[in-house]
């Protein structure tokens, strides 16, 4: 099974050819991607019009890219999936509408796909991860435990009641006049940091609930800069180190509460699963790791490419819910807004769970 996929929920224009091989296993035939983070640095973060302008733009160039590395025609392809939302809305628009068109145009099958969906389940396309596991989103615009315990069954655990991990590292770097995305500008400044000189809070520590908090850390972090006024370059290291330091300290704890929660609800999961661009940094995956082995599960921890927005999650997800005969119809409306558990999974008919399971 052939799909392309058309990811445009944000900042990056992509679209990949997956396939899906009888037995469940991915096959990436090509991924493209074009950042538009030139084009949104000079104001510290996404502007949603520019980004739904650059999508226009590039779109078309990038879907032909797509089909030429992998080298297969329209007519190959046996679904168009595309990034439904969640997502700024002129992007998803954009997206959308142009996969309606190429499945309108070669009468192919449409799948709308929930971005967060695609996130839930890259780890089946790298590593043919079992049902159910425990995913890890972190992300600029979500944070979240999940239990992926189906093709369109997704349970929170855990989530943020305040910013995403992504977005506290971008503010933190715009805070302290670094470049944008600021992620892995912070990580960067926090390897010659000295992660002890300033004392930031650990949100939420110890509750037995799985949520995060990040903006407490984030207001801290500013009035210990402002104790100082004008920076040294060390100043900037100590309080990248101190923040990032925080950071992992709190994902240690509230994956370690998800984890009880998981248990206790869904039973041992099979995995930890990491998504979303925050999962690049290395202190937090060496996190991850230590959650993992402490839970006795493995960790998955996609490759960097594809945990942030990329088209072969799309296509992925889009391939996942074409093999079980989930297809959308052409008049599918983009939603920016838009929690997984709303997701429409497969009517539960004999013989389907296990499939799925497998
Ligand atoms: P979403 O997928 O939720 O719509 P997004 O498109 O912003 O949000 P991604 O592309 O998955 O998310 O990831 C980008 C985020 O990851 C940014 O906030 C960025 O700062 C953060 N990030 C990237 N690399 C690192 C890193 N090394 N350390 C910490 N954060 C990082």
């Amino acid at each position: 099974m052939l799909v392309l996929g058309i990811e445009t929920t944000c900042d990056e224009t992509a679209a990949a050819v997956v396939e899906r091989g009888i037995e469940g296993r991915g096959k990436i035939l090509s991924n493209i991607v074009l950042s538009q983070v030139t084009e949104h640095a000079a104001f510290g973060g996404v502007v949603p019009e520019i980004a739904a302008r650059a999508h226009v733009e590039a779109l078309d160039r990038i879907v032909g890219k797509a089909m030429t590395e992998a080298g297969k025609s329209f007519g190959q392809i046996d679904g168009i999936a595309a990034a439904a939302g969640p997502g700024l809305i002129g992007g998803v628009i954009v997206g959308l509408t142009t996969a309606k068109a190429i499945a309108l145009v070669n009468n192919k099958p449409l799948m709308a796909i929930n971005h967060l969906e695609a996130h839930a389940l890259t780890a089946r396309l790298t590593a043919g991860i079992a049902f159910p596991y425990c995913l890890f989103l972190a992300s600029g615009g979500h944070t979240q435990i999940l239990a992926v315990r189906g093709v369109g069954d997704y349970s929170l655990i855990g989530t943020t009641l305040d910013d995403a991990i992504g977005e506290a590292f971008d503010k933190t770097a715009k805070l302290l006049g670094l470049g944008f995305p600021g992620g892995p500008q912070v990580e960067k400044e926090a390897t010659r940091g000295n992660a002890t000189r300033f004392t930031l809070p650990r949100p939420m520590h110890g509750r037995t609930e799985a949520d995060f908090s990040l903006s407490g850390l984030k207001t801290a972090l500013r009035l210990e800069a402002e104790k100082i006024g004008p920076l040294s370059d060390q100043d900037v290291a100590d309080l990248c180190a101190s923040f990032q330091q925080a950071v992992v300290e709190v994902v240690h704890d509230r994956l370690r509460a998800g984890m009880k929660v998981f248990r206790g609800r869904h039973g041992t999961p099979t995995a930890l699963v990491a998504a979303g661009g925050v999962a690049a940094n290395e202190a937090i995956r060496k996190i991850l790791q230590r959650v993992a082995f402490e839970a006795g599960i493995k960790l998955e921890v996609p490759p960097a490419a594809l945990c942030t927005d990329n088209g072969a999650m799309i296509a992925w997800a889009g391939a996942e819910r074409l093999a079980l005969g989930l297809t959308d119809p052409l008049d599918f409306a983009p939603r920016a807004r838009w929690p997984l558990e709303e997701i429409a999974g497969p009517q539960t008919k004999p013989g389907l769970m296990s499939e799925q399971g497998a």
